[in-house]
């Protein structure tokens, strides 16, 4: 690409001054947004306030009219709509190209897309086209005011023991993919007004290679991310088998089980369910630590969750001191009466079976 070079700018930066605004790509499943998208808006406001400038929001797929609505809801001045059948499940081709064709068009300086698979994937292929440099599994964005408009774009590194803050200063768009649960999501005003612009799909089928058959739903992924509700179990279970219990309580409140990194590198539960540094990170509306002490290292992974409640043995277990709620007391007799409580409040059927059976867990 050619580097036009005007008057010298700070560090010797060349002239970006034609690549304004912050741009995030909103990802979808059948129609339903990750909720790192809205989580990536709240972020790219804050950012785009700063730089003053305008957050657009791109989205695409098929039947998907409804999330430009509310990526202006969620805090979007300009959304950018591509609706085509072409589009109506992910494949690299035909949404790289899309967002190729809009980020050339409209120069956002700022293009920010979830750490997904999906994420990943098309934040690759684009950030290697334009091409620009791409920090990716942010957990910290922020922005050098005017005029270096830096985006510091920061991740974990060298397994997690110290952070990295990386700058893009030779090339524009700067691109970052984001971690899920770290942002905080603008709450939905419909009161917020904002353009929505059509744009068109370049791609027909036939110049697609890749044919998406079938999805299988992968029986052991657990969505800890888009998950409302999580009761997640550490080393205080003792085993594998008190997450049964975990999971009738995860079951009556809707939600998913996590679990500390202690549990699932004692092989008790897989990986997919592990909460913190290391796992995921999550910011559900209540998230419940059974038997978890709350290491750091764990607490960097749930701190942000609305609602916290621990169950500890340990009245100076340090869990207590980010808990909204804490129960002092054996997670054996204190999850049942919960998981029971809950049931007969949302008129649940509570069986004593061997699935909450405290002792039979054990
Ligand atoms: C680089 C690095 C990355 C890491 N990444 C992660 C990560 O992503 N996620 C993570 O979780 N950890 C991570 N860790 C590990 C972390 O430091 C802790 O070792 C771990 O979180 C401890 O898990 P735990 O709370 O389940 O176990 P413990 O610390 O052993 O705590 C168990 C708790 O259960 C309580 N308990 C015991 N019996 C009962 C009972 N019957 N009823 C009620 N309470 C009971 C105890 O009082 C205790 O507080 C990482 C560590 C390092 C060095």
């Amino acid at each position: 690409m050619t580097v036009k070079k005007k008057a010298a700018q700070p560090n010797d930066m060349p002239d970006w001054s034609e690549y304004r605004g912050v741009l995030v790509v909103v990802e979808q499943r059948d129609g339903v947004a990750k909720s790192v998208s809205w989580q990536l808006l709240g972020i790219g406001r804050k950012l785009a306030e700063k730089l003053e400038v305008e957050t657009i929001a791109l989205v695409m797929g098929h039947g998907v009219g409804h999330l430009a609505e509310e990526a202006i809801q969620r805090g979007a001045d300009k959304v950018y709509i591509c609706d085509d059948p072409v589009l109506s499940v992910y494949r690299t081709r035909p949404y790289s190209r899309v967002c190729l064709q809009l980020i050339r068009d409209i120069k956002p300086e700022i293009v920010l897309m979830g750490a997904t698979y999906t994420g990943r994937d098309l934040a690759g292929a684009i950030a290697t086209h334009l091409p620009t440099g791409l920090t990716a599994d942010t957990t910290q964005l922020d922005v050098e005011p005017h005029p270096s408009r830096l985006l510091l774009a920061s991740r974990p590194a060298f397994s997690e023991k110290m952070v990295a803050t990386i700058l893009c200063k030779q090339y524009r768009p700067q691109m970052a993919t984001a971690r899920a649960g770290v942002f905080e999501a603008l709450p939905r005003d419909p009161s917020r007004k904002g353009e929505i612009i059509p744009i068109t799909c370049e791609m027909k089928e036939e110049e697609i290679a890749a044919r998406v058959l079938d999805f299988i739903q992968d029986e052991k992924r657990v969505n800890l991310e888009d998950a409302d509700v999580i009761v997640a179990g550490g080393r205080g279970l003792g085993g594998p088998g008190p997450f049964r219990l975990l999971k009738e309580l995860a079951d009556a409140l809707g939600g998913v089980v996590g679990a500390s990194r202690a549990a699932v590198d004692a092989g008790w539960i897989g990986h997919e369910h592990q909460v913190g540094q290391t796992g995921h990170t999550v910011r559900p509306k209540l998230y419940i630590a059974v038997g978890i002490s709350g290491a750091v290292q764990h607490l960097v992974g749930m701190q942000n969750a609305d609602v916290i409640v621990a169950i500890n043995k340990d009245p100076d277990a340090p869990i207590f001191k980010v808990a909204h709620f804490g129960v002092v007391g054996d997670l054996f007799q204190i999850v049942p009466a919960l998981t029971e409580e809950v049931k007969k409040r949302r008129g649940l059927p509570f069986l004593k079976t061997e699935n909450n059976d405290p002792v039979a867990a054990r």
